[in-house]
């Protein structure tokens, strides 16, 4: 007997809503959903990206049982065994060390909020330590301090539907048409009303394609792009003088700061003529209502903090603020990364963006846990290697590393120094639902349900809250996340248990204000609530857009201009290593691809291990052909790989996925880290190209 099972894409942070279809007991096909952002469209994960839970081993088995290494080998045991042995090693390693030796990461991926609630609590409670982060310190974690700084709330303030009806999109190192497809349709139908679109990408993307000016500016060079707009907005009298006034600070210090960012000035930095900036800065002031929508283009930059307050700052100086269809939209890449920033799997907040170095917020959640909580911020996910070789004192440096849902030896930066850390590390557990590379580094590994198998709630890009659901019965010997962790702490001496997803969440309410109001039944009744939301009552639906009425989050109501001197990128290119090198997407797989790469629709579609984009120029110089193996090597590492020529890129500069296990590019980025969020500057770093049959 066939059943339907409405759910949320595992895959971007758009949050589609779609039906899984289930016929004995195995998922068949999926079928999209009226939701909220995707109104009856699926891009092709969501449509094919549920085969991996009938496992047919493509890349790689099913995790079915835990296992622990044993004489450097890793081999099956009983739950109690594993869960016993974690607990024994993390006590050993806390009582030797202190509770700072550990880091946990929480899980944007297939867990849910109520695992990254229950992640952060048993790190904070059980543990005792803030050293708990997760992928958003690679992704969007500039976003959240940049606009924490400039707007007091670090996350989208516009709706993904309200993307249509804004009257100019500026989209600067943003390519939705691979990270966010139902997001690139608003856009579409967002021209298609008459908006005009402004693309600031050194590719020629899709949405550049269809833009009305792109500015293919040279990689790294984001910041004075920004500050030259600011300049010509202020120069040629464009300021909404009145929102400045009523709504801002520090405005005065910005204008001094931009004032020699002139579109002439930037030309060399930028490699943009002035006139571009200039008509790219009138086209965004004059527009009605302007959204600027970013992604990895802008974060993963060792300036991206400051990018970001920057982008904050147009927005401010054009009075884009105050209602539907304008602001900011940092759009998050995986599908609750936004939520595992807000259930507080983070170093620096718990749930809802309460600071842990807030007495008050602190002591709140300690009389609810009943125990003491650390009062310094814990290490950033991208500071792990520095903590584990750089530090020489034994009682100050990472002992003990629980990874839950990630593969930082994969995903990470500088993989060659990820690994010896993975190695010098005591004690390493791995909870997730497939073997990936990091699995190859654990001491134990915990096999966990995963979407598809759990109940649940995610968090979309655009604060909505959506319910995941569970459609099949996991195959193998798996328990949910938070099971495990509630079985680790328990077995560690900090009891805790919780009967379903629904008493988690509910914990996690009754402590966060800003989520208060968002009950599951709410959630089931209206199928999404926007955050924030603060009262039970129906009355509440949540919160489309933020900074109604040009209020901001900040206590004083007001929002915070920024302007600083722009800097190159750590690592540029040189007679040794003369192109650069971005990291980039594939549309048809997600992350290190431990789902997607288990799905034989999306595997058929793209089965090579990955390639590189070259401008043809480039190609020619070398003498390099479309699908050719050639060697890419930085100072850090050395990858194969085929080259794709395309008149996409320019000349100089080159791409790559991350996302296959042979030819991964992070053995070649550069761990050069933005000094406020810590995110790795991915989109650049110098390499050099040889011909396989040169060597
Ligand atoms: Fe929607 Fe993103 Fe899933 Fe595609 S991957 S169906 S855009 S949520």
């Amino acid at each position: 007997m066939g059943k339907q099972v409405l759910t949320t894409c595992p895959y971007c942070g758009s949050g589609c809503q779609l039906y899984l279809n289930v016929e004995n007991g195995k998922i068949v096909s999926s079928t999209p959903a009226n939701g909220r952002t995707n109104e009856g469209n699926l891009c092709l994960k969501g449509h094919y990206g549920w085969d991996y839970l009938n496992d047919p081993q493509i890349l790689t088995k099913r995790l079915t049982k835990p296992q622990i290494r044993k004489n450097g080998v890793l081999e099956e045991v009983e739950w109690d065994e594993a869960i016993n042995y974690t607990a024994k090693r993390l006590n050993e390693i806390k009582e030797k060390y202190g509770p700072d030796s550990i880091m946990g990461t929480g899980c944007a991926r297939g867990s849910g909020n109520e695992a990254n609630f229950v992640m952060q609590k048993f790190m904070r409670a059980a543990v005792g330590t803030n050293n708990i982060d997760h992928c958003a310190r690679v992704c969007h974690a500039p976003s959240v301090a940049g606009l924490q700084y400039s707007l007091g709330s670090g996350a989208m303030s516009i709706s993904i539907p309200e993307i249509e009806d804004t009257k100019l999109l500026f989209v600067i190192g943003y390519n939705p048409a691979e990270s966010h497809p139902i997001v690139a349709r608003r856009i579409v139908k967002a021209k298609q009303k008459g908006a005009k679109i402004i693309v600031a990408d050194p590719r020629i993307t899709e949405t550049a394609r269809i833009s009305d000016m792109h500015l293919q500016l040279k990689g790294g060079s984001n910041l004075a792009l920004v500050q030259a707009m600011g300049n010509v907005i202020i120069a040629e009298g464009m300021v909404d003088q009145k929102f400045v006034d009523d709504h801002t600070l520090g405005y005065e210090e910005y204008k001094k700061t931009v004032e020699k960012y002139t579109p002439e000035y930037v030309e060399s930095i930028c490699h943009l003529p002035a006139e571009t900036i200039r008509q790219a800065a009138r086209e965004y002031a004059k527009a009605e209502r302007a959204a600027i929508l970013w992604g990895m283009g802008v974060c993963q930059f060792g300036q991206a903090v400051d990018v970001v307050k920057g982008l904050a700052s147009l927005a401010l100086l054009t009075g884009n603020f105050g209602g539907p269809s304008m602001g900011v939209g940092p759009v998050r890449g995986q599908n609750n990364v936004q939520g595992g920033c807000d259930m507080g799997a983070l170093p620096n907040c718990y749930s809802g963006y309460q600071n842990v170095t807030d007495d008050a917020a602190r002591e709140k959640f300690e009389k609810a846990w009943g125990v003491k909580l650390p009062k310094e911020n814990g290490i950033p996910l991208t500071q792990v290697p520095h903590h584990v070789l750089d530090v020489k004192d034994e009682k100050k440096k990472l002992h003990a590393y629980y990874i839950f849902g990630e593969d930082p030896g994969q995903s990470d930066p500088d993989l060659n120094e990820m690994r010896e850390a993975l190695d010098k590390l005591d004690f390493v557990v791995m909870q997730d639902i497939y073997m990936n590379k990091t699995g190859l580094k654990a001491d134990v590994i915990l096999p966990a349900t995963a979407w598809g198998e759990h109940d649940g709630v995610y968090s979309s890009a655009d604060r909505g809250f959506q319910r995941i659901r569970k459609a099949v019965e996991p195959k193998g010997d798996l328990k949910t996340d938070w099971e495990i962790i509630c079985l680790v702490s328990t077995a560690m001496g900090y009891p805790m248990s919780y009967k379903n997803t629904k008493e988690i969440w509910d914990e996690m309410r009754s402590l966060t204000p800003s989520f208060f109001g968002a009950t599951y039944e709410k959630i089931e009744e209206l199928g999404c609530v926007q955050w924030p939301c603060r009262d039970e009552s129906m009355e509440d639906k949540g919160t489309p857009y933020l900074h109604k009425g040009g209020i901001f989050a900040h206590p004083n109501g007001k929002a915070n201009f920024f302007a600083t001197e722009w800097r190159a990128p750590g690592e540029i290119e040189d007679v040794e290593y003369p192109y650069t090198l971005s990291t980039v997407r594939e549309v048809g797989h997600y992350s290190v691809r431990t789902m997607t790469g288990n799905c034989r629709t999306l595997t058929n579609l793209e089965d090579e291990p990955g390639w590189i984009q070259m401008s043809p120029e480039d190609c020619e110089k070398l003498n390099l052909k479309q699908g050719e193996l050639i060697r890419v090597n930085s100072r850090r590492g050395s990858v194969m790989t085929r080259v794709m020529p395309t008149e996409r890129v320019k000349t100089g500069a080159t791409y790559m996925t991350y996302q296959w296990w042979i030819g991964a590019c992070n053995e070649l980025t550069v761990p050069y880290l933005d000094p406020v969020s810590n995110t790795p500057e991915s989109k650049y770093c110098a390499i050099n190209l040889e011909k396989i049959d040169d060597q």
